[in-house]
């Protein structure tokens, strides 16, 4: 027998899915796993803890998402519905997300899913909890707030996952974490995401996790399609006239631009608005309703840029993009990787501008240090080259873009070594001084 679906049935069935959830997979548009998924899905069928560094992009949601659910199918009893799997994510919107792909993964199942986080009125949520739920999403603080209320029962909880640990750990999450896991049974299946692995999540993971399956990947688009990486060395006032300017090339579709704070966001999108340009901002004093109305118009084309922070970014899936934007470099390098992978996602290439202001170059730096590699500099457009600052003696010569608009830099060195420390000498050990003229 041949068909056209056969080899998608086959792919996710070598995996050791059920026809059920290979029919999932063709209803999300999947055709081949990702390595993710390859690497996890019969680990987490199988029952065993797993520790997964990977981050969003990778598809790392349906590698545990698809393999819950067939266990949880595999429950003879299942009129009754307790909650026997609990995912905690850190934001509203990568919540939502997960949700949303458990909803289409247990479609036709009877399973019943919900997801809970704050920011939003308790009713619907506590009616949802009240009914009863096989699947639970949720963010930390919302799940404590209503476990207080003593609506959420986690004692039938078989299998926990907590994703992007790293990040509930950067916005003060991991105690609420902590708090979360006394509850659930000693005897369950825990399964742990993180797209770094800093010191307090291995020790984390040690704690929660029993004998761990690990399974790493690299980041979204380092194999074949790299995250083209540049960086543009602009004093700060001349961020906004640089983002306009490159926004009027006509090259970037739909950008994701990158502030550090919810100040910073919104005067960057007053900023762009006033210039003409379709602009929304998506931080943590927007209300939910903004929030997804911005996500909404971008995801539909009604929006060009959208401008975020860092944790209100955190989560967000959006297909196709083509670029994203440091406005601001970040303080912590590990947010770089994590904004970066918001491009190039699933396979796609993608493009990572940076602007650095002289201040910001230590943590340039840092960001080089830790993905070892050296990101290639731009060259400033036009009138703004003749506005910059004149080069410092150590500084990096500018180099001409390369062909895909981008710098150089594949995003492929992450924690490991290939060719990440080249030029790295040129910098040399004047960084002290760098500032002299700034
Ligand atoms: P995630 O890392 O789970 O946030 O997934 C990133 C994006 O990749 C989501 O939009 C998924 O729908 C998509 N995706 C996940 N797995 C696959 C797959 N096997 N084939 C194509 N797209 C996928």
């Amino acid at each position: 027998m041949s068909s056209l679906l056969e080899p998608t049935l086959s792919a996710f069935a070598n995996l050791g899915l059920s026809q059920t959830l290979c029919d999932a997979t063709l209803r999300a548009g999947y055709t081949e796993p990702t390595p993710i998924q390859r690497e996890a899905i019969p680990h987490v069928a199988k029952g065993c803890d797993v520790l997964g560094c990977a981050q969003t992009g990778t598809g790392k949601t349906a590698a545990f998402a698809l393999p819950i659910i067939q266990n949880l199918l595999a429950i003879p009893d299942r009129k009754t519905h307790v909650i026997r799997a609990l995912i905690l994510a850190p934001t509203r919107e990568l919540a939502a997300q997960i949700a949303e792909s458990f909803g289409t993964f247990a479609e036709g199942t009877g399973l019943r899913h919900a997801v809970i986080f704050g920011g939003v009125g308790k009713g619907p949520q506590l009616q949802l909890l009240r009914l009863g739920l096989d699947i639970l999403v949720a963010t930390p603080g919302r799940l404590m707030d209503l476990m207080q209320d003593g609506v959420v029962d986690l004692r039938h909880v078989q299998t926990f996952v907590l994703d992007e640990a790293d990040r509930m750990l950067d916005m003060g999450f991991i105690r609420d974490v902590r708090r979360v896991i006394t509850k659930l049974p000693s005897k369950r299946q825990t399964l742990m995401f993180s797209a770094t692995m800093p010191r307090e999540i291995e020790e984390l993971a040690n704690n929660i996790l029993v004998s761990p399956v690990r399974v790493a990947v690299d980041p979204p688009s380092s194999a074949g399609k790299p995250i083209t990486q540049s960086v543009y060395f602009v004093e700060q006032p001349n961020k906004l006239p640089l983002l306009a300017t490159l926004l009027q090339g006509g090259e970037i579709d739909r950008v994701l631009v990158f502030t550090r704070t919810k100040h910073g966001a919104n005067r960057v999108t007053e900023g762009l608005q006033r210039a003409g340009f379709n602009a929304a901002a998506i931080h943590g004093n927007k209300s939910q309703n903004a929030r997804e109305r911005a996500l909404a118009g971008f995801k539909n084309g009604d929006i060009r840029v959208v401008v975020a922070t860092d944790i209100a970014a955190r989560g967000i899936d959006i297909q196709e993009l083509s670029h994203v934007i440091n406005y601001d470099v970040p303080e912590d390098p590990e947010s770089y990787v994590h904004r970066i992978g918001r491009t190039g996602r699933a396979g796609r290439s993608g493009i990572a501008l940076s602007f650095c202001s002289p201040h910001e170059r230590p943590d340039l730096q840092q960001i080089e240090r830790l993905m070892r590699l050296r990101i290639a500099a731009a060259e400033l457009p036009g009138t703004l080259a003749v506005l910059a600052h004149a080069p410092r003696a150590d500084q990096r010569p500018p180099q001409p873009r390369q062909s895909g608009g981008g710098g150089g830099g594949s995003y492929g060195g992450y924690g490991r070594g290939g060719s990440a420390n080249r030029g790295r000498s040129r910098r040399g050990s004047g960084g002290r001084s760098r500032d002299a003229r700034a």
